[in-house]
């Protein structure tokens, strides 16, 4: 008796809850496509004019002109180029954070497209094309998009949109900050209780990807020095070979994941990319270096990682009798989803996109900054599909073919604003 009127009450509850979210939501839906032409505009514009991390200058100043017409709050030079514009609804809580990040990438781009990109620019002291080669431009029109329909019905949202507009995703220029961590560091994340962003990949257009727990990899470096004793090529007991060490260390770092960790726990990932040592073929030298990157899907085994590519060096190298200096630098942490809260949301996604084009998507192992704030606050990133249906190997992000159909934006745009309209409702 008790029970059932304990889920009487939770059935009423949920009825009533989801009746305002539905209602927002239509309220929302010709507001959508009112904005579509708009959004495929400043997608064209922002193509053609592709701007590198922590200069994206131009695409801030588009960003907060649009957002100051809207009546919102900006601030702008957020984490240097960073934009953030706050929308007031009927009620100041909660506070729903959507985030676009705004940067380019050092590559020339060879898609043959009327608002291609021709813009040149110098990176690291080498003078490179700059094209939107991780298709950021589609994530700053969609954002801006949604914050014209948020803003045209402000006065109905029960909560605040916070629109968070983010520097250098893909990394600060050599001796600079940038990134989510800094946005983080000016507070962007205060009095926020939920942050929502998307990705584009080529995936079938207007397909939604999620998953629940690490869905992107955490990526650290590292450095390993090898220390030996040189010595002539033909009398290497004359030394400490640290060629030989290197090569062991490198077979030994493979069983790490292969033999050392719980294969059906998570995958991980331990690449050496660059090994470098000697100068001649008959003198063993002093010293060789490597460095590698290590990639994984939870915290806890990214930390049991480190300690263990510690442990495999340096026993390797002094079963040898040289030593190993292992450095590792942390970079971004794993991109993980609130399992709640992607439990809570993945209905609204299915809403938005069509319950057939929303579905589980594979790990990536590249990684994300998004990751950053959810780290601090619950946090779901999801995939949108931009490939043209008539290509049959869709490039990938980060190649200069790379090419999103402009037919998923407004995709885009209603997972968005229905996230932020349900998310505000259902607290
Ligand atoms: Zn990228
Ligand atoms: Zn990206």
């Amino acid at each position: 008796m008790r029970l059932k009127l304990i889920l009487a009450g939770l059935f009423l509850n949920l009825i009533s809850v989801g009746a305002s979210g539905d209602a927002l939501k239509s309220k929302a839906d010709p507001l959508i496509d009112a904005v579509r032409d708009k959004v495929i505009a400043w997608r064209r514009d922002i193509h053609e004019h592709p701007e590198l991390g922590n200069r994206e200058f131009r695409t801030a100043a588009l960003i907060a002109e649009h957002l100051r017409s809207l009546g919102m709050e900006v601030k702008t030079e957020v984490a240097h180029t960073g934009v953030v514009g706050l929308l007031r609804g009927a009620a100041d809580k909660p506070v729903v954070a959507l985030r676009a990040d705004m940067d380019a990438l050092p590559v020339t781009e060879r898609v043959d497209l009327p608002f291609a990109s021709k813009v040149r620019s110098t990176y690291q002291g080498t003078e490179v094309g700059v094209m939107h080669a991780c298709g950021h431009d589609n994530h700053v029109a969609i954002l801006m998009g949604v914050a014209e329909v948020l803003a045209s019905m402000r006065d109905s949202i029960p909560g605040s949109v916070k629109f968070i507009f983010q520097p250098a995703e893909e990394g600060p220029p050599a001796g600079e900050d940038g990134g989510a961590e800094v946005m983080i560091a000016e507070g962007v994340l205060t009095d926020v209780d939920a942050i929502f962003g998307l990705h584009v990949v080529p995936a079938p257009l207007g397909t939604i990807g999620y998953r629940s727990g690490g869905m992107m990899a955490s990526s650290d470096s590292f450095s390993i020095t090898v220390k030996g004793r040189q010595t002539h090529g033909a009398v290497p007991w004359g030394g400490v070979d640290p060629i030989v060490i290197a090569s062991q260390i490198i077979m030994g770092l493979q069983t790490i994941p292969s033999r050392q960790l719980d294969s059906t726990l998570t995958p991980s990932i331990i690449t050496v990319g660059k090994i470098s040592g000697g100068v001649r073929f008959n003198i063993i030298p002093d010293e060789v270096e490597m460095l590698g990157t290590i990639r994984t899907f939870d915290s806890e085994v990214r930390k049991d990682i480190h300690a263990r590519i510690k442990r495999t060096a340096e026993s390797i190298a002094e079963s040898a009798g040289g030593t190993a200096i292992v450095d590792i630098s942390k970079g971004t942490p794993v991109t993980s989803n609130d399992p709640e809260l992607t439990r809570l949301m993945v209905p609204t996604l299915q809403e938005a996109a069509g319950i057939d084009k929303v579905g589980e998507f594979p790990r990536a192992t590249t990684a994300e900054d998004f990751a950053y704030y959810q780290k601090q606050i619950p946090g779901m990133f999801f995939f949108l599909g931009v490939a043209d249906p008539d290509d049959a190997r869709p490039a990938s992000n980060h190649s200069p073919y790379f090419y999103a159909d402009e037919r998923a934006l407004p995709v885009g745009v209603k997972a968005l604003t229905y996230l932020a309209l349900d998310y505000l409702s259902k607290e």
